[in-house]
């Protein structure tokens, strides 16, 4: 039971950090983002660049595509590519929606995945290493729970922790060939 406990954890604890490392890798080739509006300003909850955070990049595209839009209606014509030649008419106007001021990029960041990544890394590390130790021992003929050399021992019974040898191999047995119903 204890064995089963242990295994679903670290099960939970492999899943989030997969997991983290998706959102980690995805957010330095694209933005997800989740739009939100307070004191009538547009904000976003975004993932981006390796970490979480809040900025004002959808109020900026809204900026810009509102001023695209102004000149296109002021020339009466998509904007062409590579530039084009502005009439001296329409020259004050055209430079007067070019030059209105966008709105200043705010952001802040709210946690970068490093920390989650590690913090989950941790527990897998630890888990790996305790698997490790015990097998290692086992195999070398040690006591899986103080590594004390039991390879002549007959009694079943560690002499130095009082740990049961066989119930220790037979455990570690069971554990390799239990049969998997999931
Ligand atoms: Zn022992």
């Amino acid at each position: 039971m204890r064995w089963a406990a242990r295994r679903a954890r670290l099960a939970f604890w492999i899943i989030l950090f997969l997991f983290i490392s998706i959102l980690w890798l995805r957010s330095h080739s694209r933005r997800d983002e989740i739009t939100f509006r307070q004191n009538g300003r547009t904000y976003a909850f975004a993932s981006s660049g390796g970490r979480l955070l809040v900025d004002n990049r959808p109020e900026i595209e809204r900026f810009g595509i509102a001023q695209r839009k102004d000149l296109e209606k002021l020339i009466g014509e998509p904007i062409p590519e590579g530039g084009f030649f502005i009439p001296l008419q329409l020259q004050p106007q055209w430079t007067a929606i070019s030059n209105r001021p966008a709105p200043r990029y705010v952001w802040r960041t709210l946690l970068p995945y490093w920390i989650p990544w590690v913090l989950c890394m941790l527990p897998i590390a630890l888990s790996m290493r305790r698997f490790l130790g015990r097998e290692w021992r086992l195999y070398r003929g040690r006591c899986p729970h103080c590594g004390y050399d039991t390879a002549a021992n007959t009694s079943g019974v560690c002499p130095e922790c009082g740990a049961s040898l066989d119930a220790a191999a037979a455990q570690n047995r069971r554990i390799r060939s239990a049969p998997r119903n999931v």
